[in-house]
C-alpha cells in the first residue's frame, strides 16, 4: 500500500490523488458524446517558465499552537507539506480562533504566502485589524511556485503520527477548506474551477506497481482521504474507445484546480480592500517580534519557520515544474501512474511535474531544465 501511494505521489507532485473507486454509471445512450479532446502541443521549446520550491514538510503535521513569548502570543500556523493550498482555510480558521482568544484587536501575521494571506482574510472577516510582514510577498513566496490543486493530504504528515486526534483536525481543516473553496467559483478572473483529470495506466489499476526511485527515500503517508471521500465525484473507469491516450487504462475524475496568478490576487484584493498593510520585513530570530506593536502574532513563515525557530522537524521536499504555454482548448489535466509525470492544466499555463530522486530532504532551489524537458517528452509519449 505504501508503495502504491508513493507512485501516485510521484506521479501527481503535490497534485490530488485520486484512487480507483467504485464505478459510476457514465451517461446513458440519450445524450451527446463528449468531444474529442484537444491534445497538450508538448514540446521543450513551448516551457516559458521553471519554478522550484520545497514543501514545509513535518512528520508530525502542521504546527497549530499558541506560544506565550514575553508580552506576546505568537500562533504557529506552519508546516504544510504539500498540503498548503488545500488545507489553508481550515488551518487559518484554527489560528484565527487562538488569536481571538487573546482578545487583542490588532494582530500581526508573519508570512504572506498560503497561510499568512488566507490567515488574514480570515482574521479580517472576524473583525480584527491584520498587518502582514514578511521577506517576500506572491509572486516571490514559494507558495507561488506551487500547482495548485486540491491535494489536502499531500504529504501532511508520516503514517506514524497519524493519530485519531490528528485525523480529526485534519478532517475538520479539510472539511471547512473544501466549503470556502466551492464559494470562490464563478467569480470573475476565475481563481478557481473544477476541471477533468485523467489518470493513465499501462497495466490494470488493481495491479500493484514496481517501487519507483523517484520517491523511494520517502516515509509512509497515511490513508486520510477515505474520511472525506463524500466530498467530491468518484473516478469513472474508461474503455479504451473512450480516451485517446496511448497507455491502455484510463479513469476520469474531478479535479479543483487553484489558478494561483488570479487566486493570490483576490487574496490580496481581499485583504488591502479591508484595510490589510503588508510592511516588507525580514526577522532574523523571533525575539525581533517584541519590537512590533501588536501583542499577538500568527507565524505563518513556512520553510522559513526552521531557520527563524529552529524547528528541525521541518523537512524539505523539493519541487520542481515546468510551464507549457497556455492551450485555452486544453481542459484537462493528466497523471500517468508509475511514470512520475502529472500534468495540471491551469489559465496561465499547462504545469509539468516530475519528481526527483533526491527530492525529499532537498531545500535546492536550483532549476533542472534537462529534467522537465524529459517530464515534457514523457508527456509527448501519451499522444504518440
Ligand atoms: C512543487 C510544489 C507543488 C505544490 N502543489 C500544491 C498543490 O497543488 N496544492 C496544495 O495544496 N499545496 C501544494 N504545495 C504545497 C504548498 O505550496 C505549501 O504547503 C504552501 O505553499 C506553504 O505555504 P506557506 O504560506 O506556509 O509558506 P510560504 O509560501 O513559504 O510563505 C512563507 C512566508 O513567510 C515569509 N517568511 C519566512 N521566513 C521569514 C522571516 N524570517 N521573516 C519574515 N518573513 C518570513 C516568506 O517571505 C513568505 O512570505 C506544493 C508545493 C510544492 C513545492
Amino acid at each position: 500500500m505504501a508503495l502504491q501511494r508513493r507512485h501516485l505521489l510521484a506521479a501527481l507532485g503535490a497534485a490530488a490523488a485520486p484512487r480507483a473507486r467504485a464505478d459510476v454509471p457514465g451517461p446513458g445512450p440519450l445524450f451527446a458524446a463528449r468531444p474529442p479532446l484537444a491534445p497538450i502541443v508538448a514540446r521543450p521549446d513551448r516551457i516559458i517558465d521553471i519554478a522550484v520550491c520545497t514543501r514545509p514538510f513535518r512528520a508530525q503535521g502542521p504546527r497549530l499552537e499558541a506560544e506565550r513569548r514575553g508580552r506576546q502570543t505568537v500562533i504557529h500556523n506552519y508546516g504544510h507539506g504539500g498540503s498548503g493550498w488545500s488545507l489553508s482555510w481550515g488551518s487559518a480558521r484554527l489560528a484565527v480562533e487562538m488569536a481571538l482568544a487573546t482578545r487583542e484587536r490588532q494582530l500581526a501575521v508573519v508570512g504572506c504566502g498560503a497561510i499568512g494571506l488566507t490567515t488574514a482574510r480570515v482574521a479580517q472577516r472576524a473583525g480584527l485589524q491584520v498587518r502582514i510582514y514578511c521577506s517576500e510577498r506572491p509572486p516571490e513566496v514559494r507558495s507561488s511556485a506551487a500547482t495548485g490543486v486540491w491535494s489536502p493530504e499531500s504529504r501532511v504528515c508520516t503514517e506514524e503520527h497519524a493519530t485519531p486526534a490528528f485525523r480529526q483536525r485534519w478532517e475538520a481543516m479539510t472539511r471547512h477548506s473544501f466549503k470556502v473553496y466551492q464559494g470562490l467559483l464563478g467569480l470573475a478572473g476565475t481563481p478557481v474551477e473544477w476541471r477533468d483529470g485523467y489518470v493513465l495506466s499501462d497495466t490494470p489499476f488493481g495491479d500493484p506497481l514496481p517501487p519507483l526511485a523517484e520517491t523511494a527515500a520517502e516515509p509512509e503517508y497515511p490513508d486520510l482521504e477515505e474520511a472525506v471521500r463524500d466530498l467530491h465525484p468518484r473516478s469513472v473507469a474508461l474503455t479504451r474507445e473512450q480516451h485517446p491516450f496511448v497507455p491502455a487504462h484510463a479513469r476520469r475524475y474531478a479535479q479543483l484546480v487553484f489558478n494561483l496568478p488570479a487566486y493570490t490576487q483576490w487574496l490580496l484584493d481581499g485583504f488591502f480592500r479591508e484595510g490589510g498593510v503588508i510592511e516588507q520585513r525580514h526577522f532574523e530570530h523571533p525575539r525581533e517580534f517584541a519590537r512590533l506593536k501588536e501583542r499577538t502574532l500568527v507565524n505563518a513563515t513556512g520553510w522559513g519557520a526552521r531557520a527563524l525557530f529552529g524547528d528541525d522537524s521541518l523537512v524539505p521536499v523539493r519541487g520542481q515544474t515546468a510551464r507549457l504555454v497556455p492551450q485555452p482548448e486544453v481542459d484537462y489535466g493528466i497523471t500517468w501512474r508509475g511514470h512520475n509525470l502529472s500534468v495540471v492544466t491551469r489559465r496561465d499555463g499547462i504545469l509539468v511535474q516530475a519528481q526527483a530522486a533526491g527530492d525529499f530532504g532537498s531545500a535546492d532551489t536550483t532549476p533542472d531544465r534537462a529534467a522537465s524537458e524529459a517530464a515534457v517528452r514523457r508527456l509527448a509519449s501519451l499522444y504518440a
